[in-house]
């Protein structure tokens, strides 16, 4: 009998930032790590959220042996409610990675039922022919961990995201002795997060982050507006402290934030002096320059506290002349524009808004170049994949790897659904699974496919052209000329001539073609051809052509 391989698919997350997932598999064992989800960009119209494709998991269901998670960061569990229901096995984490997962689901009504297990940073746990040992590592979220996974063939280390900070808010730094011992002893391969490769030099370590906020306590007249990711716990910890050293109190606004830090403050990963935190309704009468807020919306996401305060749209806090606002975060690519237009209507009330591009109002959790390097020194693995990044982030990563002596032949920039196989001595790419994105819209999961998303791009740069057109029910013959009512595709007066001339134009077009209403799909694709040809030619536009046949 032929023995099992290894095999290493990622299912998200390579050549692209986000929903991060990952399948290794031997013979009848299958563990994943990771099960996030990525926010879109504007090219998918109306879409909330984006989760790996799983098909390939749900075809072999029964040998998946649990989920280990790396860190609750979004990009690595946020597509846990939509998927543990379908795959329904157990999830390893560490705490406080646990309570962010209990928060996830319990939205989406998906806890009851799931089999959340707690791993030590430290821990371990055998997962059929695995075994998965947890190291703790630096990211901006406490408690995120990298594995070392033991398999028949040999040992994996998969980074988890990371940095090198000598001096972390919470948690611990990068365990670094365990990955030098373990390079000591032989690592077969490494993924390790690409995020950053194209910074040179080091990450700046949060440090810097908590003496601006403390500067910014220390001299902001009015009250401060820190806002923030939910996750970011040690963040919140920053503000706290700066808040308590200059007698601010801190007030948490908006349902995620608020669950979050409760559950942090209950598990031990955030602390907080007595008496600091206070309620909404105690704003009222406090001095301005004792209120410290602490809330979501760094992304401009639009249901969020601060947009709705931006907007001037929440019940109890308002900006006023004075105020300082914080977005302690980086953008995340393709929310610039909401994110801008809260800036300025944030300034446009008179506010002091600082932001990463004018402040040191945010350090991010990935490690930069040195670091990235100094990790591939300690594990010295005998292959090496880039994962956790856009294919120049891999790119660059494996030059890196390449710059510090692992031969290029043992070099692996995959992409989603490519499958690395591996053996003692060989490792190669051997094929390809269905894998790809999965559109989360509103309360529908996977039912919005290509076709939808191509009229809503559609509609949105063309808008449409809505022809009605009257039949008589018993000759199945034209009456009169036909409507055509448009939206979003020109000033309907400007272009009243170009509109009347095609209302002359389809009914030219049925008339001689003698329509009948038994030959309707005939009819709608003629009326639609000749109506693009003629709108573009007109406009060089390519309105949605919607025509509808009314009985009279
Ligand atoms: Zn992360
Ligand atoms: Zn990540």
């Amino acid at each position: 009998m032929a023995k099992p391989r290894l095999k290493v698919i990622p299912l998200g997350g390579l050549s692209e930032i986000g929903k991060n997932m990952m399948a290794i598999e031997y013979g009848d064992d299958i563990i994943v790590i990771d099960a996030g989800l990525m926010f879109p960009g504007e090219e998918v119209l109306g879409i909330d959220l984006i989760i790996p494709d799983i098909s390939y998991l749900l075809e072999k269901r029964e040998k998946i042996r649990g989920i280990i998670i790396t860190h609750g960061h979004e990009d690595h569990v946020g597509a846990l409610p939509y998927l543990l229901p379908q795959l329904n096995v157990p999830v390893y984490s560490t705490k406080l990675t646990q309570g962010l997962i209990s928060v996830k689901l319990k939205e989406r009504k998906a806890l009851s039922g799931a089999k959340l297990k707690i791993i030590p940073s430290t821990g371990q746990v055998t997962l059929g022919k695995f075994k998965i040992e947890f190291f703790p590592v630096c990211h901006s979220i406490p408690d995120a961990v990298g594995l070392i996974i033991s398999t028949p063939v040999g040992t994996i280390v998969h980074s988890g995201d990371f940095k090198l900070d000598y001096t972390p808010v919470s948690g611990k730094p990068t365990d670094l002795s365990r990955l030098a011992q373990l390079g000591l002893q032989g690592v077969l391969l490494l993924l390790s997060d690409s995020t950053y490769a194209e910074l040179p030099g080091y990450t700046p370590s949060e440090r810097v982050v908590g003496e601006t906020l403390d500067h910014i306590m220390a001299n902001a007249p009015g009250k401060v507006i820190v806002t923030t990711f939910a996750s970011l716990i040690s963040r919140v910890q920053q503000v706290i402290d700066a808040a308590a050293k200059h007698q601010r109190r801190v007030f948490i606004v908006g349902r995620s934030m608020s669950d979050t830090s409760r559950m942090a403050l209950e598990l031990g990963y955030l602390k907080a002096p007595n008496g600091i935190l206070g309620r909404l309704d105690e704003l009222r009468g406090m001095p301005l320059n004792k209120i410290v807020l602490v809330t979501t919306g760094s992304q401009g996401e639009p249901t969020s506290a601060l947009v709705r305060i931006a907007n001037r749209d929440h019940r109890q806090v308002h900006i006023v002349p004075g105020d300082t606002v914080v977005l302690s975060s980086t953008p995340i690519p393709g929310n610039e524009g909401l994110i801008n237009r809260t800036l300025d209507s944030l300034f446009k009330q008179g506010a002091q808004v600082l932001y990463s591009s004018v402040a040191p109002v945010h350090v991010h959790g990935h490690g930069s170049q040195e670091e990235l390097k100094l990790l591939l020194n300690l594990v010295k693995p005998k292959f090496f994949m880039p994962i956790h990044g856009e294919y120049r982030h891999l790119s660059l990563h494996a030059k890196l790897a390449e710059s510090v002596g692992i031969p290029r032949k043992n070099i692996f920039v995959l992409e989603d659904g490519d499958i690395l196989e591996l053996n003692p001595q060989t490792a190669k790419i051997t094929g390809k699974i269905a894998s790809g994105n999965v559109y989360v819209d509103g309360l529908s999961v996977g039912g919005i496919g290509s076709v939808v998303l191509r009229d809503r791009r559609m509609l949105s740069r063309d808008g449409m052209v809505v022809v009605i057109i009257a039949v008589n029910g018993q000759t199945g013959k034209l009456v009169g000329r036909p409507d055509i009512v448009s939206r979003g595709f020109v000033d309907t007066r400007e272009a009243k001539d170009m509109l009347d001339e095609s209302r002359d134009l389809v009914a030219r077009t049925l008339d001689h073609s003698g329509v009948r209403a038994a030959e309707w799909s005939f009819v709608n694709a003629k009326v639609r051809d000749t109506l693009h040809k003629f709108y573009y030619e007109q406009t060089k536009r390519r309105p949605m052509i919607l025509p509808f046949m009314v009985k009279v």
